[in-house]
């Protein structure tokens, strides 16, 4: 996204060591993107579907330098100088920026997340915030493919009879779950602009030379940081 005010970033495996200090990481992400002074807003992330707005007066109850929303999975941010990041290793982490209201959002999506529609929830949250749906971007970034992310029957009959209307398997295999694909049906159906819905087309599962994932690494503690920031 190529906006002068808009800092973004996802981490790679490079960057960051399973055990590490979690909170050093994020310093470090935020010194990366040219953001040490900004505030530091995180969610729980409990694989819920609810979504955490960053006010003044949220930040002014938070005693803290980094500020967590509790049992929530998606940030939307209004303001300007608030880095929010949240932490993936397979799951989604969903990228949204309104250029024109100066909006951004980050959202985690599992398939828990997918499935409770956290995606479209989060375009609705930022439409109440007076966000207009067509000038939203969304980048969808490293995470399980379609190619990798095989699921149970049974997961896989639960997708579909919430997406009816929608292919929720991939191509490959046959209980390959394109967890991809279904929550950028999700940004689209939301009102997004087809050609503002981009991928990254990086598996995480593929890629464990770059990327944690959960899956490929035995249940690693190593994350994906994936953070925003809007500067003025
Ligand atoms: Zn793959």
């Amino acid at each position: 996204m190529d906006i002068p005010w808009l800092r973004q970033a996802s981490t790679t495996r490079a960057f960051s060591s399973p055990n590490a200090d979690r909170r050093e990481e994020l310093i470090r992400v935020k010194a990366h993107l040219g953001a040490d002074e900004t505030v530091l807003v995180c969610a729980e992330q409990k694989h819920t579907s609810n979504i955490g707005i960053v006010s003044e007066r949220f930040l002014a109850e938070s005693n803290d330098c980094f500020c967590c929303f509790k049992q929530t999975d998606a940030i939307v941010c209004p303001l300007p100088n608030v880095s929010i990041a949240i932490m993936t290793a397979d799951c989604a982490p969903i990228f949204l920026v309104d250029p024109v209201q100066k909006v951004i959002a980050l959202a985690h999506a599992g398939w828990k997340g997918t499935l409770g529609r956290i995606a479209a929830k989060t375009v609705v949250t930022m439409t109440e915030l007076g966000c207009s749906k067509e000038d939203l971007i969304a980048w969808v970034g490293p995470m399980a493919g379609g190619c990798c992310y095989e699921v149970s029957n049974e997961l896989i009959e639960t997708f579909q009879a919430e997406f009816s209307e929608w292919p929720v398997k991939s191509s490959i295999g046959t209980r390959n779950l394109d967890l991809v694909e279904i929550n950028c049906r999700q940004l689209e159906n939301a009102g997004l602009l087809g050609n503002k819905v981009h991928r990254s087309n990086i598996c995480t599962i593929h890629n464990t030379d770059t990327f944690y994932s959960y899956r490929a690494d035995n249940g690693t503690h190593g994350r994906i940081i994936s953070a925003m920031v809007m500067i003025s």
